[in-house]
């Protein structure tokens, strides 16, 4: 018997980053990046005002006050997209707008709030006064944004790996990189077997119930960045599951997904038509929920055989296909992000290390977690319930209210 570390680490030696490609940086959001970024150009590309205000040289406002302004004849007008603008002249002052590049001289920017400039019943685009009176000194580079004040020509800004969250797309946008080289999304090819299944838009006939893994499952593999190839239902029939398996090669998948019948059922054939096509391995974990998990090979594209009932599928994806899947598309960081929390009421277990569905809540002391309420492998609500996933670990039996365990985040929201 393993333990769910032990697994875990078996499992991920079988994946690799998948190759690289170069895509439109639009499409970028979520991918690992597989180059290291070095800036062509500087952030911001020449200097210029964070004000809307009056650019100064220092010595002619330097006794500037509310009682005593200094009088200034206003030389220039810079709006925002101005290419270059002429030397600020002596004793001057030059209107200028937020992002506007700064006239050479000038040496702060007054805003147009210490400046008699009260525009409240200007129109836009109204011309500048001649004359400006302006109520405050300023200190050199006052409200000045230097050339590469955010990245400097030359600097490396993001190296490989980096996941490309909001701001890293907005930096890469910054330099001008309209193509980014990233890490190719895993095709998983997502495959339920069973003869009890109807497709979800189907009337249920006796005996039947839907096909919910297929769903639960490809939507967990976007989340992750996957790309999936929905296969449908296979019938519990040899040549259903092999001919849905070749389906899966023929997509060119780099992973195969399969739920249930993989158990020891008189009906359960996935095992050996894997078997036959490549290998199988059954483990015995000692985790909970999920009985063995199966993992092997179909022609050399990675397997994975899950559980049928969909609690367990989906927390065995959580625990063992989801490294997976964020290894493939590049990710460096494995690990499920984790609070620790008290246990707001007493837990049996039975040894294994288990996955429990919690309530999970911030309190001003910390995390506090509560079950959802029935545990069983088929309730799946349960899961729509929680927030948090409580792990007990391997060999404890009885958790008293009070304690403190890790708890993985099922969202960000708490
Ligand atoms: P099995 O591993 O085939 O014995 O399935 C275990 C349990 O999971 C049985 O109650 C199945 O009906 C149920 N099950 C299997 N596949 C699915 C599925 N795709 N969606 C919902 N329940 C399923
Ligand atoms: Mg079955």
């Amino acid at each position: 018997m393993l333990s769910v570390t032990e697994a875990r680490a078996r499992i991920l030696e079988h994946f690799r980053p998948l190759e690289t490609e170069t895509i439109p940086l639009a499409e970028s959001a979520g991918r690992v990046l597989a180059e290291d970024v070095i800036a062509a150009q500087s952030v911001p590309p020449f200097a210029n005002s964070s004000m809307d205000g009056y650019a100064v040289r220092v010595r002619d406002v330097a006794s500037a006050s509310r009682e005593q302004p200094a009088a200034l004849t206003v030389s220039g007008d810079i709006p925002a997209g101005a290419s270059i603008p002429p030397p600020l002249a002596v004793g001057t002052a030059a209107r200028i707008m937020t992002g506007a590049p700064l006239p050479e001289g000038a040496e702060a920017i007054v805003p147009v709030e210490d400046t008699d400039d009260h525009r409240d019943h200007a129109h836009a685009g109204a011309p500048p006064p001649p004359m400006i009176r302006i109520f405050k000194r300023a200190s050199p580079g006052a409200n000045i944004r230097p050339v590469g004040q955010d990245v400097r020509a030359g600097q490396g800004v993001m190296s490989a790996g980096t996941v490309l969250r909001p701001a890293e797309v907005g930096v890469l946008a910054a330099l001008g990189r309209a193509q980014v080289r990233v890490h190719r999304r895993p095709v998983v090819a997502i495959l339920s077997t069973g003869d009890e299944l109807c497709e979800v838009g189907a009337s249920l006939r006796p005996g039947q119930i839907r096909d919910t893994n297929s769903y639960t499952l490809a939507a967990a593999v976007e989340q992750y960045g996957g790309r999936t190839l929905r296969l449908g239902i296979a019938r519990d029939r040899a040549e259903d599951v092999r001919a849905k398996l070749s389906s899966a090669l023929e997509g060119r998948a780099d992973l195969i997904l399969s739920s249930a019948g993989v158990s020891v059922g008189a009906y359960d054939v996935v095992k050996e038509v894997v078997e036959a096509e490549g290998a199988l391995d059954f483990w015995r974990v000692r985790m909970r929920p999920g009985k063995p998990v199966a993992f092997g090979n179909v022609r050399g594209v990675p397997f994975f055989g899950l559980p049928g009932n969909p609690v367990s599928a989906l927390v065995s994806f959580e625990v063992f296909v989801r490294p997976a899947i964020l290894k493939m598309g590049g990710h460096r960081q494995l690990e499920k992000p984790a609070v620790r929390a008290e246990l707001l009421e007493p837990l049996h277990s039975d040894g294994r290390e288990s996955y429990l569905r919690v309530v999970l809540e911030r309190r001003a002391e910390g995390y506090v977690a509560r079950s959802t309420g029935d545990q069983g492998s088929a309730v799946l609500t349960s899961l729509v319930k929680a927030n948090g996933l409580l792990i007990v670990p391997e060999g404890v039996t009885e958790v008293k209210a009070g304690e403190v365990l890790p708890v993985w985040l099922l969202d960000n929201l708490v």
